[in-house]
């Protein structure tokens, strides 16, 4: 969910009733071969790791920016709903990434509406990350998003260690950002993704519960591996082709939820949900997948 038009002439004290733009009919013009486009490049995603490693920084920078279209007209609160609806979706985290998705917008959005459950991200240009944490979580924060490779930063970093000393002590779990991308200047340091980089911090943490999101994508063999050693980590199944989900699902049942960090909107929910629907036949496991190890981790 971003901020769209609505948001930014609601800041600015500009009282303007959006829906009757035109630009709401506008989206649904070409909207099937933009949505079948998208789930072909979800589909491509999952493969690029068979490419040469020297081609991924220029394939991965071109696929991002042949999905953003979709993602970026798509993108209200109502469209995620609607998605939601469609492909039966209970809840969906909603996390923030500012400056472009901020805080406040999506504890904003989150608010009164218990289908949405909001995660919030803070900068290090925050001056007192742990009140702001606290602040967030006093407004409905259900848990705090941390992306190393778009901060450019080391987990050694003083102000992760302040934001982890915070949800300690709040007992809030948090979703880590894992896989590298080559998306510059959006992910400032691509490597600083890698979950290799986090593994200080599940010995060091034991009672926050980390969630790798896509399950470090090009090299799930190491997220799997942390679920598998660590009893405070989790991950979601994003970003993985059918045959790696369905190998975590036999070795980590109880650690690999449906989704934290993605499937976004615009079809990409339409995509998973029929990726995990094939590998899913037991009706336990299919409970414990979509719903109850969410529930716990995230205290739902
Ligand atoms: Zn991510």
């Amino acid at each position: 969910m971003y901020p769209g038009l609505d948001y930014g002439l609601q800041k600015l004290g500009i009282d303007f009733d959006t829906q009757k733009l035109p630009f709401k009919k506008l989206k649904s013009i070409g909207l099937k071969p933009r949505q079948k486009w998208n789930m072909m490049m979800q589909d491509a995603a999952s493969n690029m790791r068979k490419l040469p490693q020297k081609a991924l920084p220029f394939v991965e920078k071109a696929h991002a920016l042949s999905t953003i279209g979709n993602v970026a007209i798509c993108c209200s609160k109502e469209d995620l709903i609607k998605s939601m609806d469609e492909n039966g979706i209970d809840k969906s985290i909603v996390i923030a990434h500012p400056p472009l998705i901020p805080n406040e917008f999506i504890l904003e959005e989150c608010n009164n509406n218990d289908r949405l459950i909001p995660v919030v991200n803070i900068p290090n240009t925050v001056n007192e990350p742990k009140k702001v944490l606290r602040d967030y979580v006093d407004q409905g924060a259900v848990a705090l998003k941390i992306h190393a490779a778009a901060d450019g930063k080391q987990n050694k970093d003083n102000h992760y260690r302040l934001l982890l000393e915070q949800a300690n002590e709040l007992k809030l779990p948090v979703i880590i950002h894992t896989g590298c991308i080559h998306i510059q200047p959006a992910y400032k340091d691509p490597d600083m993704g890698h979950a290799k980089h986090f593994e200080p911090w599940f010995q060091e943490y034991p009672n926050i519960k980390f969630v790798l999101a896509h399950m470090n994508y090009h090299y799930p063999e190491t997220a799997i591996e942390f679920c598998e050693n660590y009893s405070n980590v989790y991950c979601d199944c994003s970003w993985q082709p059918a045959e790696i989900i369905d190998e975590a699902l036999k070795r980590i049942p109880k650690k690999i939820m449906f989704g934290t960090d993605w499937p976004l909107i615009g079809s990409n929910q339409t995509t998973m949900v029929k990726r995990t629907e094939s590998l899913l036949i037991d009706e336990a496991l299919k409970e414990q997948f979509y719903k109850q190890t969410a529930q716990k981790v995230f205290k739902l």
